[in-house]
């Protein structure tokens, strides 16, 4: 029922900037290297995600936009989440608030494409493309114009969609990211670009963060590396005396996913607790790996919120790793 489907959607779209994240998780599920995202009027008008993933093979095409449709959990297993994923809901739900168009080949197989606006279905046709997905949305929430009134200004929505692709490119240094502006038509302006990242997971991370946050951060950042209980807490974390002012630079993420959590915020603040004045927040970016079933990262349908089964471990971690640290740097 399209009614139906445009309630939920509203749920897991709430702005562009949701969309390119649900879209850039799915290229990355889709194993690509290399993820170029194109938008156009702070993504209201245009969204365009273009991966060299595995592809969607064109009789699984109108399969990816029903609802609850994923390739990616047998549904049984719930709990055990390793991809993004797992909900079969963010193409159906951008298919019903916008117009959708998606081409994709698997490799040795012929390109084909699909298109739903506000819910309405057409047949798969024959297309061209070398290989990999392109993912188009046009018209974001015109099929929902009381969702259109909550979108902020063009310069606002592309902020909010930078952070997003930012945050995601901090989790993924080996993949390769590039933010086109293509307002107004023709090659556009690139916003954001990052080449896959060489060397191990810290050598990487290092220099993504470098791009992403500044040379000085990366030069200030104390490499962070510890486990308790089977969580495992990893990153780089900023020296009391490296400022970026009252600008908040904290990037938390759980099994590869970016989260905003006040437990998790609240760690690092305790942390550096003596070290910072009240106006000045610690810049970190850690990631948190566990056990899928040791939380729960399906608490709202943007997944941004995250319940740890025992959040007593990750938070006396954080605490103890970054106090530890500290005191190594002479603090
Ligand atoms: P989910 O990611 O939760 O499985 P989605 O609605 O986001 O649900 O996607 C539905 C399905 O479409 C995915 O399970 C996947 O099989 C396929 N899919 C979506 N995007 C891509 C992509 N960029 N490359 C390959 N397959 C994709
Ligand atoms: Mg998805």
């Amino acid at each position: 029922d399209s009614a139906i489907n445009r309630i939920a959607a509203g749920e897991v779209v709430e702005r562009p900037a949701s969309a390119v994240k649900e879209l850039v998780e799915n290229a990355i599920d889709a194993g690509a290297t290399r993820i170029s995202i194109d938008i156009a009027d702070g993504g209201k008008t245009l969204i365009r995600v273009s991966d060299d993933g595995c592809g969607i093979a064109p009789e699984d095409l109108p399969l990816a936009l029903s609802r609850h449709a994923t390739s990616k959990i047998d549904g049984s297993d719930l709990l055990n989440i390793h991809t993004f994923g797992f909900r079969g809901e963010a193409l159906p739900s951008l298919g019903a608030v916008g117009r959708l168009n998606i081409t994709s080949r698997v490799p040795g197989g012929e390109a084909a494409m699909i298109r739903v606006a506000g819910g309405v279905m057409d047949p798969v046709k024959p297309a061209a493309l070398r290989a990999g997905t392109v993912v188009e949305l046009r018209d974001l929430f015109f099929a929902t114009p009381a969702r259109l009134k909550f979108m902020r200004t063009d310069r606002a929505e592309s902020q909010a969609i930078t952070d997003t692709i930012k945050r995601l490119a901090m989790a993924e240094p080996a993949l390769g990211f590039t933010l086109r502006d293509v307002s107004g038509g023709g090659e556009g302006r690139i916003t954001f670009r990052a080449d896959g990242e060489n060397g191990d997971l810290f050598d990487a991370l290092h220099a993504r963060l470098g791009r992403i946050l500044g040379r000085e951060f990366a030069e200030n950042a104390l490499r962070i590396d510890a486990t308790r209980e089977d969580i495992r807490l990893f990153g780089y974390a900023a020296l009391p005396t490296y400022s970026r002012g009252a600008a908040v630079a904290q990037y938390l993420f759980v099994n590869g996913r970016p989260v905003r959590d006040k437990m998790l915020t609240g760690a690092l603040r305790a942390a550096y607790f003596d070290f910072l004045s009240r106006d000045r927040h610690p810049a970190a970016a850690l990631f948190i790996d566990c056990e899928p079933t040791l939380v729960d990262v399906n608490v709202h349908p943007a997944k941004s919120e995250v319940r740890f089964r025992d959040p007593g471990i990750p938070r006396g971690l954080i605490v103890s790793a970054l106090r530890h640290a500290l005191a190594e740097a002479g603090h």
